[in-house]
């Protein structure tokens, strides 16, 4: 067989191809047929525009159906397809389109005006619009092309996309993602989370990102079940779906906001049997909250751009609130100090990883992609974590985001675990700020939440107990909300930026 990602997806479709793919409210449903014969008319527009395998196919798009269509048939003829985060803005974008060099690039009609110079600029061929509606330029291109049914046959290895990363520890990275590490991820995670063709996920993520794009969307496919497809997070509306469906993959930002919506009840839910959390820290606070509600354990995962999903809490087995669980059956997991040397279990160190769903290297960056290998294939996932006898693995933060504090190693999820216990703090974000006699001071930006009168100087008091002196934030600034992106990632960076003369 083809080793091309699209043909493992029609091999996998339902015998009755009649059955429901995509469920969208108040429109009509779309059948595996319908999903098979659109997406090779996508195709058949990229092979007419030209379009040959290895060539990028950018796009930065309101979610829709089109989008999902695009990403399809750009897997049939061999491109890779290159999604770009809606937030982005021209003058970010010109980098990510001078470092990708696609061939065509697909935006919404609102920005056309604005891209058109960028992509002139760097020799874009085609620049096409789709908007959230489904309406646009490639719309009404490819009403004019015929279908292309027949699947480029691919090497497992050639690539299927490019995406970049979030961006929160510096620069985005282009991650090259081969249709080998798409497949290998989608069918391990098929089988674990005991995917069949009765399932019906509710999809409300962003399709920029690997949760909402590769993990949603794939589990899917490869099930042959089918999926409601919505234009964004809104917990009421989610709420009353889930009579009808079987699985909610969501941010941990997606909990919160459910357990805020009062119809969000056990009785909502019954139909329901699994909800699965990533992309970012679920608070151990809502994994507990949910279980009063629901009678149900949130099952957290842990992943990446540059590796899909990595580890997952069992399906059946104990859910550990602040836990990631396991690593997948097919993924070695190891936990090294910063020069490699292996440390023993219970031990924080750097999460190193290896399997058939790793990346094939960033983009137009060899060297920073060898600094990020050890022998024998080893990838630094530069994620601090740790794992008990058992393998089980808690992520404490980023390495880029460890404080070292006169000499001393400060690891902030363990102080903000401390913070968010005080009466009257939602949540919290510990950073190190610079700081002329400790190097940096650790800091803590704290979210009250709204039950008391807070004062820094008593809440700094009420910490002295639980930690050590080194590790007592030198400062506790109140705010309204943490900086969040769009995947519910805290942006430390922008707090870091933003505080950074606190103390000079
Ligand atoms: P950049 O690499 O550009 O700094 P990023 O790492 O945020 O950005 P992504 O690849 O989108 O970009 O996110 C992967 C990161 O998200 C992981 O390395 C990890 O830090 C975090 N993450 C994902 N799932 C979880 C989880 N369940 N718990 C804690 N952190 C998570
Ligand atoms: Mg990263």
């Amino acid at each position: 067989m083809s080793g091309n990602l699209y043909a493992l997806f029609q091999s996998r479709f339902p015998k009755d191809l009649s059955r429901p793919c995509i469920k969208q409210p108040g429109r009509p449903d779309l059948s595996y047929q319908a999903i098979d014969e659109l997406s090779a008319q996508y195709a058949g527009w990229l092979r007419q525009a030209g379009i040959r395998k290895g060539d990028r196919v950018a796009v930065q798009v309101e979610k829709s159906v089109e989008a999902v269509f695009l990403y399809l048939g750009c897997l049939r003829v061999g491109a890779i397809y290159l999604p770009l985060n809606t937030g982005y803005t021209a003058a970010e974008l010109d980098y990510f389109i001078g470092d990708a060099g696609p061939s065509i690039f697909v935006c919404a009609s609102d920005v056309q005006a604005t891209l058109a110079p960028v992509c002139e600029k760097h020799a874009v061929n085609l620049l096409m619009t789709l908007d959230a509606d489904g309406k646009g330029s490639l719309i009404e291109a490819l009403a004019e092309c015929s279908p292309a049914p027949a699947v480029e046959v691919c090497d497992p290895d050639d690539l299927a996309a490019i995406l970049y990363t979030s961006g929160t520890t510096g620069r985005s990275k282009g991650a090259m993602l081969s249709h080998r590490n798409l497949a290998s991820n989608a069918m391990t995670l098929h089988r674990i989370w005991g995917w069949s063709g009765d399932d019906m996920l509710i999809h409300a993520l962003p399709i920029f990102h690997v949760h909402g794009l590769f993990v949603a969307i794939h589990c899917v496919l490869v099930a042959g079940a089918a999926m409601w497809f919505l234009p964004a997070f809104d917990a009421k509306a989610i709420t009353g779906l889930m009579k009808h469906a079987t699985v909610l993959m969501g941010v941990p930002t997606f909990y919160t906001r459910l357990l805020d919506e009062p119809s969000f009840t056990k009785e909502a839910c019954t139909g329901m049997r699994l909800f699965i959390s990533g992309s970012a820290p679920l608070l151990e606070q809502t994994f507990h909250d949910f279980e009063k509600r629901t009678g149900m354990r949130i099952l957290e995962r842990y992943g990446m751009s540059e590796a899909g999903m990595i580890t997952s809490n069992p399906l059946e087995g104990a859910r550990i609130a602040g836990t990631v669980g396991f690593p997948l059956p097919d993924v070695e997991a190891r936990i090294a100090d910063e020069n490699g040397k292996l440390l023993p279990p219970g031990e924080n160190g750097i999460l190193e990883i290896r399997g058939p769903n790793l990346f094939q290297g960033y983009w137009q960056m060899p060297e920073k992609t060898a600094g990020e290998f050890r022998p024998g294939g080893w990838f630094i996932t530069g994620d601090i974590a740790c794992m008990d006898q058992e393998g089980r693995v808690s992520i404490i933060g980023r390495a880029k985001d460890l404080i070292i504090s006169g000499g001393y190693n400060v690891y902030p999820k363990e102080v903000e675990l401390a913070v968010d216990g005080l009466p009257g703090i939602l949540e919290s974000a510990v950073i190190g700020l610079p700081h002329r006699d400790f190097g940096e001071a650790v800091t803590a930006i704290i979210v009250p939440d709204g039950s008391d009168e807070l004062v820094e100087a008593d809440l700094i008091r009420a910490l002295s107990e639980a930690l050590a002196r080194f590790k007592q934030p030198k400062r506790m600034i109140i705010r309204d909300a943490l900086p969040r992106n769009s995947m519910g990632k805290v942006q430390k960076a922008a707090l870091r930026q933003e505080y950074k003369h606190l103390y000079q």
